[in-house]
């Protein structure tokens, strides 16, 4: 069997978006699930728009998203000498030839089609005049011959088999009359020379593949296998955009979503396996194919999103999630933090990742780590500091000199002071947590004591008794 191999094509925009995105992850499964290559073209003839940010945009998205491709990334516009070849090709063996056709004589021809009731597709006189002692010395544009009859059938793995009348197909524009090359024809040369065999797309390109076989076809090169894949709408169905929130997929990795979990969201918007919903990146290289994915637009659902990533940060292994906390801390540009956590989170690490979405909601669970004291009890937290809290902090505080420094010794030890001030552990969690944290998001009271030491966990406790009621 020929190794497969996919490719993804964004035209540079500036960001990369969620659309495109997917699209990068669904060709790097499909190939990588097997043993193929994935390959990357930037679609920058637009010279306005491709810009060496641009594409570093895109770059950026794909690194992030842990997409890697095989070689360099190739530049569209680079390779216009060989589209051009190819027209002149396709010129050479009668499969293409040269209009010169004015754009009021086609505008004219439109208007009486109209009149006439008639398609209105352009037919150029000059298909059959192919004598060049009668072509005129006027610039021209080179088009390709349409089949004038029949249909063109796109199997497309998605879509299925997609029936176009070859009459709806107009005689193409491959050269425009400056000598450049259109898109549509760059797209199948690039394809073709990059051994492309399975393009999966959005399907606003499904149209385009009927005029793009027509290019294989006139020059007797093999189809690639087509899946278009429906787009990407927002929670109230209608197509992705900025009024939905976030679009570019680099704006997820700054609001601290880890990569994995992006990529587990992404396979699952318009792919499904089953009901599975969380799995790993080895699970979807072994279950992706084209046959799982939708024929409806997949709706983007943030709660889902959320709900992925809390998962994936609570199974992920902690130096890692220290590591990919760090690379979110350097893109947020929260240098200071950056350089203090490594040594001091880790050790935590095992409490911070449970419940925590995001990157930012398992730092503000540390923040209680990173406290200098005496540490700032915030305002909500002040109804926990009173005449009798304190005086349970103080029969607490010089026993825990001496008791053990475990879950279970503490657990007692806590539980007995608050039965002899005569209420449950939950009056004595409070003004523990205001001590130890000064905030309401913190892992458990034992949590911190454990991490923060004997000697830092008394200190804080005798810092709000010294301190006094507010
Ligand atoms: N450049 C096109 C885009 O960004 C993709 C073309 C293709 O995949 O064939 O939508």
């Amino acid at each position: 069997m020929t190794q497969v191999v996919t490719r993804i094509a964004p035209s540079p925009t500036g960001y990369m978006h969620i659309g495109t995105a997917r699209t990068a992850l669904f060709n790097w499964l499909y190939a990588r699930g097997r043993g193929g290559k994935f390959l990357l073209r930037i679609e920058d003839t637009d010279r306005a728009r491709s810009t060496p940010e641009a594409t570093e945009a895109i770059l950026g998205g794909l690194e992030w998203l842990g997409l890697d491709y095989d070689g360099t990334a190739v530049s569209q516009f680079e390779r216009a000498p060989r589209h051009i070849e190819v027209a002149q090709h396709l010129l050479a063996s009668g499969k293409a030839y040269k209009c010169f056709a004015t754009q009021d004589e086609i505008a004219d021809f439109r208007q009486q089609a109209k009149a006439e009731g008639r398609s209105t597709l352009y037919q150029s006189p000059w298909r059959d005049i192919t004598d060049p002692a009668l072509h005129p010395d006027v610039p021209f544009v080179i088009r390709i011959k349409s089949p004038e009859s029949g249909l063109t059938v796109i199997h497309d793995q998605v879509q299925g088999d997609v029936n176009i009348k070859n009459d709806q197909l107009d005689d193409m524009i491959l050269l425009r009359s400056d000598g450049t090359p259109v898109y549509m024809l760059s797209v199948v040369v690039d394809d073709h020379d990059m051994g492309v065999t399975h393009v999966i797309r959005g399907d606003d390109h499904l149209n385009n593949a009927a005029r793009q076989m027509m290019i294989y076809q006139a020059m007797e090169w093999p189809l690639p296998i087509y899946a278009h894949i429906p787009l990407i709408f927002g929670e109230d169905g209608k197509k992705l955009s900025k009024r939905h929130g976030a679009t570019s997929v680099l704006d997820y990795a700054l609001m601290g979503y880890p990569a994995a979990a992006m990529r587990n969201y992404l396979a699952r918007l318009g792919w499904s396996h089953g009901d599975d919903e969380f799995f790993t990146d080895q699970d979807a290289l072994n279950w992706f194919d084209l046959s799982g994915i939708g024929k409806s637009p997949a709706r983007f659902d943030h709660k889902k999103l959320q709900n992925l990533s809390g998962q994936h940060i609570a199974v992920s292994d902690d130096a890692a999630l220290l590591q990919e906390i760090q690379h979110f801390l350097t893109l947020s540009s929260e240098i200071d933090l950056h350089q203090k956590i490594s040594t001091r989170l880790l050790p935590a690490m095992y409490c911070l990742k449970d419940r925590a979405k995001t990157f930012p909601e398992l730092l503000e669970k540390a923040a209680f780590i990173l406290r200098e004291r005496p540490i700032e009890i915030e305002k909500k937290m002040e109804k926990n500091v009173n005449i009798s809290s304190l005086d349970m902090l103080k029969t607490l505080t010089p026993q825990l000199q001496n008791v053990s420094w475990s879950r279970d010794a503490l657990e007692a030890l806590t539980g007995q002071v608050a039965e002899t001030h005569g209420v449950n552990f939950g009056k004595l969690a409070g003004p523990l947590r205001a001590a130890l944290a000064g905030q309401s998001v913190t892992p458990s009271v034992f949590d911190m004591m454990l991490i923060l030491g004997r000697n830092e966990a008394i200190a804080r406790l005798s810092d709000m008794q010294e301190r006094g009621t507010p």
